[in-house]
């Protein structure tokens, strides 16, 4: 029987690493190494936890065709790895080199390693080797259409030319990730939402993102600028799944903009409220994407943490990020109705964009809690390989690593913030929001979520 080893590895940094988040090039949360910095570091990294969802789908499609497959994220755990046909390697920016260490010694020692992802196709050149094979587009479908007995092919002349589909043209052709083999030695996480459910099932109902802020993002890089809808059908039946399978209650939808598409989202809410469904939620969207009637049918069909990208305060800094978004009055009223249902928000914003200064700096950090969320998370403009701000900065990029690109650290050479003022800046941001007495239940009731798992 073929048998086949996901593996899925990391640097050993300490803090939460995740490749699925930024369109699959991943990012680290490393908030610093001052004191604030390690205990947030030390924070997120208990709280939050999740693997490449495309390895998950990969291990049900291959344990549907009955090849024996294995999930790991440590090499060392491995007695013999010559047991294996073959390796399968999900890439990304925030552990490049260390999987591009372990290809090199993996290929050399005679083992057949296909690489799935975004960002080896982005830099194909730095994962094709003589014993690898780098999937193209996404990878379910390469796995769902070959004949897996013929799988050598891929490394030889007759295999190399294999462009396949791009995306997966129906996404209900998917099986259900293999989360029950996943948590049966890793963690499922996502504790900002809730304190008593122990796993947080990931869950994805659409693919792609049709807006314009592609200029730095990856999502639609990965899943293309039109939207791919599952059936509702077969997004409920996957929640029914879990929930008699794992007795699972929370779900963490990753589509890039969940309700991007009004009659969707209602026709999805409405069958999880018809079904019965006592589940919670988390969903990342867009405040354009929300009014006063879907607010109110998101809740009862169990929303109870949304993620929004606000970005930045300043419009000279939106206009040059090409960010589309909806006038600051509107934004207000819109979080607002979110908290008084019940939900809630965390706002996202974007430090040490291009066009950004100190002052613009201080006014997203004064706007951050004007806004009436109550999570915030402040990352770095990165100019990503594959974007076009990356063309636009390619001979300013500072940073000698890859895996450097986590979202958190400037990497590229700014007209007025280094490494150190931006430290600063982050400080000023956190502490401004968090310190206050109105979020430290928050924080607190979040800390003891860490131990009861
Ligand atoms: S809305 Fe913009 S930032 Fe969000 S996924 Fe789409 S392109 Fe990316």
């Amino acid at each position: 029987m073929l048998k086949i080893l996901i593996l899925d590895i990391y640097p050993s940094d300490n803090w939460r690493l995740v490749k699925d988040t930024a369109g699959g090039y991943g990012t680290g949360n490393n908030f610093g190494t001052n004191y604030l910095g390690k205990i947030m570091n030390f924070f997120v990294g208990k709280t939050i936890s999740m693997p490449p969802m495309s390895a998950l789908y990969i291990y049900s499609i291959l344990k549907q065709k009955k090849i024996l497959v294995k999930y790991t994220k440590k090499i060392e755990q491995i007695k013999n790895i010559s047991d294996y046909d073959f390796v399968v390697m999900p890439s990304s920016i925030i552990a490049h080199e260390t999987e591009v260490s372990a290809l090199k010694k993996l290929t050399n020692l005679g083992v057949k390693v296909f690489i799935i992802g975004i960002f080896a196709n982005v830099k194909k050149e730095a994962y094709q080797m003589k014993n690898s094979f780098v999937i193209p587009g996404e990878p379910e479908t390469f796995f769902l259409e070959n004949d897996l007995d013929n799988l050598n092919k891929f490394f030889n002349n007759e295999g190399r030319s294999y462009f396949g589909k791009p995306f997966v043209a129906n996404l209900d052709d998917l099986p259900f990730p293999s989360w029950d083999e996943y948590i049966k030695d890793y963690s499922l996480k996502n504790n900002f939402l809730s304190f008593n459910n122990k796993d947080a099932i990931p869950i994805v109902a659409t693919r792609g993102c049709p807006y314009s802020c592609f200029h730095y993002c990856t999502y639609p890089l990965q899943q293309g600028r039109s939207v791919r809808f599952r059936s509702v059908n077969n997004v409920v039946n996957e929640i029914k799944h879990w929930v008699k399978l794992l007795s699972a209650k929370k779900f963490v939808f990753r589509d890039p903009v969940f309700s991007i598409n009004r009659k969707y989202t209602v026709a999805l809410c409405e069958e999880i409220i018809k079904q019965g469904l006592k589940i919670e939620f988390l969903i990342e969207t867009h405040l354009n994407n929300l009014d006063d009637e879907l607010i109110n049918l998101l809740f009862r069909a169990g929303l109870r943490l949304i993620y929004i990208g606000v970005e930045f305060a300043d419009n000279g800094v939106l206009k040059d990020n090409k960010r589309f978004t909806i006038e600051k009055d509107s934004q207000y009223q819109i979080i607002k109705k979110l908290e008084k249902k019940g939900i809630m928000v965390k706002s996202m914003f974007m430090l040490a964009n291009p066009e950004d200064n100190e002052q613009t700096t201080m006014d997203t950090i004064k706007y951050s809690n004007l806004l009436p969320n109550q999570l915030v998370q402040f990352s770095v403009f990165t100019p990503y390989p594959g974007t076009p701000a990356f063309k636009q900065f390619e001979n300013d990029i500072v940073v000698n690593k890859m895996e450097e690109f986590n979202q958190y650290n400037l990497v590229y050479k700014h007209k007025i913030f280094n490494e150190q003022l931006l430290n600063k800046y982050k400080q000023i941001a956190y502490k401004n929001f968090y310190f206050d007495i109105k979020k430290l239940y928050i924080v607190f009731k979040t800390f003891v979520s860490i131990f009861r798992k």
